[in-house]
């Protein structure tokens, strides 16, 4: 018996390898404890159903013998662990072949499933990556500081990537200082293409009703689904991307903008979790466009980066961490979650954008997740359990191996420098350079004290003051730190009480 979950729609998967129809069975199943041990978006539940319903199709077209479980049949217990072992005793097979699952809490289910029902589980690799488990640990191993500019070096060598005769193309590994522009004040340009649309299928439809009458009160909406559910979908969204996006992608990476939640992102992180897209084919159509001078390098080397190495280099962080990730708290954050990021009920713009979008569309695209959302919760001093639980819960293509070292490690810091060289502390400032947020906000960014004080200003020189000590040790953030001797005792405190103000005020709902 094959088992696949939700995030393996992978037809080249090392689980179908050997696959005899006349006497295998594939097995899937939707529990809806995977959608509640988080309260997850309607639309991250809705991408998972619809996704999985359409590659269980398609296998059956091929002629696999599929036994698929749905959130509403009779019977389902709800729990993913529960159904695994009533198949188990249904079919009795002789043993289950699984590809390694992408989260340690699935894993050490299907490892105590198989063991209790006495079934022999042979285990594959997941080959859906450029690296394995076992590759990322030994270069661990052999690195003091875990930094993944290095490590993405050696994916470039190992893979030839943008190389040429063992150096990389254009003389640089890197041209993230040529990813860094903004919109200066005219915006995004006005022919700004929309990303790639799939309109919803009879499939989908069905799904959307289904997530609509069994979770009403999950969080977002499912009005503007149009994400693409099949490997065929996945790779026309690629090619649009490469298309009308990726020339831009380079420059405005960084870039936010009012009401433009997608700007040039290419929406294709999802796809690729569900491993319905093949990081490879991402790589190569990338690549393909640089060298047929439809995309310059800095744009092919910024966006392959993400792929090669970040995606990589993340899934390594997770797996040599895991179980213990999930405690670490470097910073002792202790706070709630605000609520504001369950409703955008907030006058501060740049949250009320991201929020707002996030919740309409489960979507966010990086800078926004990492330099308004994550950063407000530095900041604030947001306990890392919470805001990871909220980052797994709220984005489309949130799933565990990728989402908590991004949290964790890189918004929170909460890993005390184990991923991050320093922790991602700005004020309010940055917000303004690389957006148009504050000039639609009461607040003013360069002000730290006082009734139109930026909240984030505020926070970011009470966080420096509150961790002075480990900060200061921090060469990169030295310069930071010592800015702090501009501040007299009397400025000082007053934006202590201006921080704790602004706490307790949040925590009434009234900012
Ligand atoms: C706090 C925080 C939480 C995040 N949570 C998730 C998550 O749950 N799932 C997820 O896939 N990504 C996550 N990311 C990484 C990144 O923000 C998303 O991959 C990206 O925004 C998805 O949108 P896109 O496909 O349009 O990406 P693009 O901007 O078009 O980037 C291209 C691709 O690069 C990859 N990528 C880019 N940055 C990263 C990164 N830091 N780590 C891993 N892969 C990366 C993704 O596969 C993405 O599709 C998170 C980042 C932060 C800072
Ligand atoms: S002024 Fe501050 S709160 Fe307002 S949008 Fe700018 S950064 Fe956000």
């Amino acid at each position: 018996m094959v088992v696949i979950f939700g995030d393996q729609l992978d037809h080249e998967s090392n689980a179908l390898q050997g696959f005899d129809p006349a006497h295998d069975l594939v097995w899937m199943a939707e529990a809806a404890g995977e959608s509640t041990h988080v309260l997850s978006h309607k639309v991250r539940i809705a991408y998972f159903l619809s996704s999985m319903r359409h590659f269980a199709e398609e296998l059956r077209d091929r002629k696999y013998r599929v036994e698929y479980t749905k959130l509403n049949a009779e019977n389902n217990s709800g729990d993913l662990g529960r159904e695994l072992e009533t198949a188990l005793r249904k079919f009795n097979p002789e043993r289950v072949v699984a590809v390694e699952p992408g989260e340690y809490r699935i894993e050490q289910m299907l490892l105590a499933t198989t063991k209790q029902a006495g079934t022999p589980l042979d285990l594959r690799p997941d080959g859906h990556f450029y690296s394995t488990r076992q590759e990322f640990a030994n270069w661990a191993k052999t690195h003091k500081q875990l930094r993944m500019e290095f490590f993405y070096r050696e994916m470039r060598k190992k893979t030839g990537v943008l190389m040429e005769q063992g150096e990389p193309v254009g003389g640089r590994w890197n041209f993230d200082v040529e990813n860094r522009g903004a919109f200066g004040k005219t915006g995004p340009a006005k022919n700004l293409k929309p990303p790639h649309h799939c309109p919803p299928d009879k499939i989908t439809r069905e799904v959307i009703n289904l997530v609509n009458a069994t979770f009403p009160s999950h969080p977002g909406s499912l009005a503007h689904f149009d994400l693409p559910v099949t490997t065929a979908q996945a790779e026309a969204a690629l090619k649009d991307f490469v298309h009308h996006h990726l020339p831009d992608f380079g420059t405005y990476q960084d870039a936010m903008w009012t009401d433009q939640p997608f700007l040039y992102h290419s929406r294709l992180a999802g796809a690729m979790n569900l491993k319905l897209l093949n990081p490879r084919r991402v790589v190569m159509a990338v690549e393909d466009a640089y060298q047929r001078g439809c995309a310059p390098l800095a744009a092919a080397e910024g966006f392959i980066r993400q792929i090669l190495g970040w995606r990589e280099y993340i899934r390594g962080i997770y797996w040599t961490q895991m179980p213990k990730y999930i405690d670490s708290n470097a910073l002792h954050a202790t706070e709630k979650l605000p609520d504001l990021y369950w409703d955008a009920k907030t006058d501060m713009e740049c949250l009320r954008q991201t929020v707002g979008h996030t919740l309409d569309y489960g979507y966010a695209h990086h800078i926004e997740r990492l330099m308004v959302l994550g950063l407000y919760s530095l900041l604030f001093g947001v306990d890392p359990v919470e805001i990871h639980k909220w980052y797994l819960a709220i984005y489309w293509d949130a799933v565990e191996w990728v989402e908590m070292p991004n949290v964790i490690g890189m918004s929170q810091f909460a890993d005390g420098g184990l991923m991050s060289s320093k922790p991602y502390a700005a004020s309010g400032k940055y917000i303004a350079r690389m957006s148009n947020f504050c000039r639609n906000c009461r607040y003013k960014p360069d002000e730290s004290i006082g009734e139109d004080a930026c909240p984030f200003t505020t926070l970011y020189w009470a966080f420096l003051l509150k961790h002075e000590k480990i900060l200061s040790k921090n060469p990169r953030m030295m310069m930071q730190v010592r800015n702090l001797t501009r501040l007299d005792t009397g400025k000082r405190k007053a934006i202590q009480n201006q921080a704790d103000l602004h706490r307790q005020q949040t925590a009434k709902g009234s900012y």
